[in-house]
């Protein structure tokens, strides 16, 4: 039958999952330039291969390993974006005049950012640019977010971040993502109850930064319903290897991840490989176990 005939999507490096929000949300994924979109593919058989080459997302290299994000090790040891300080803002080190690269830290860093809060498997602080929102908390995989503080630089942002991570968390318990729908967390109230556990800290950045944390009268939580049908992959990791077409029925699609009958892929995690795209493409499946016992290796997290 045609229908079932395998059918290539798309051939090309792995880029980012892109994303829209929608109700469900709406993903596609970029395979060298070409955006598939992937809600379409719910309940088919999609596959992906990679033919064994990477290269560097900034400068194009071939390279053996990917770092960082996607790049090649030059890449990663120069551009300001690979530094410690991107995912940690608030050890920002431009002010001491050691930005890798100071044109590309005015552009990006030097600009307004949002403090928020996000239930992505549990309650986390995060902070990201006005441009971002909300497709920051749909590449988290986050059910809801609330922006809390409007800042001046991402540095303050990141300061504020990490005085409020001391007390709910900044990383996403990821198995706990793709394992489940997050209970509902009441984030104004959390964010009342942080305000007020923090409240040292907060004064302490106040007068550090006068003038320039700007708490936002009436955060207004947003709410975030996932195209995934089923978890019932969700306990086993898939990879990518050379030439084995690895993935299944696709069940869902939720932050980075795409779920799979078969397991789970972190696609941010192999930005830059060259994959071929197929679906209707028949696959030997190698799940460990029945679906029964996923769920029994679900308990162990
Ligand atoms: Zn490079």
């Amino acid at each position: 039958m045609a229908a079932d005939a395998p059918r290539v999507l798309a051939r090309g490096a792995l880029g980012h999952m892109q994303s829209a929000a929608a109700a469900p949300v709406r993903y596609a994924l970029d395979v060298g330039g070409t955006s598939i979109p992937l809600n379409d593919l719910l309940g088919r058989d999609v596959t992906l291969r990679f033919v064994g080459r990477i290269t560097c997302r900034y400068c194009g290299a071939t390279t053996r390993k990917s770092y960082g994000d996607g790049y090649c090790y030059d890449c990663f040891k120069t551009l300001a974006r690979c530094d410690l300080c991107v995912v940690s803002p608030d050890r920002c080190h431009y002010a001491a005049g050691t930005c890798r690269e100071p044109d590309w830290g005015n552009a990006f860093c030097m600009q307004p950012h949002f403090v928020y809060l996000a239930n992505s498997a549990g309650p986390k602080v995060g902070i990201t640019r006005p441009q971002n929102v909300p497709m920051r908390w749909l590449d988290q995989g986050a059910t809801q977010g609330v922006l809390v503080m409007r800042t001046q630089t991402r540095h303050q942002a990141g300061c504020v971040e990490a005085a409020l991570a001391r007390y709910v968390g900044d990383r996403t318990d990821w198995r706990g993502l793709i394992g489940r729908d997050a209970p509902r967390i009441d984030l104004p109230a959390l964010l009342v109850q942080l305000r007020d556990r923090a409240k040292l800290e907060l004064a302490a950045l106040d007068g550090r930064f006068p003038g320039a944390l700007d708490w936002i009268a009436s955060p207004t939580p947003q709410r975030f319903d996932y195209p995934v049908t089923s978890y019932d992959g969700a306990a086993t990791v898939l990879s990518l290897i050379v030439d084995v077409a690895i993935g299944g029925t696709l069940l869902g699609i939720k932050g980075q991840y795409l779920l799979f009958d078969t397991g789970v892929l972190n696609v941010r995690r192999f930005t830059s490989y060259h994959v071929e795209v197929a679906h209707g493409d028949p696959i030997e499946r190698v799940r460990a176990g029945p679906v029964a016992g996923a769920r029994d290796q679900m308990d162990l997290f």
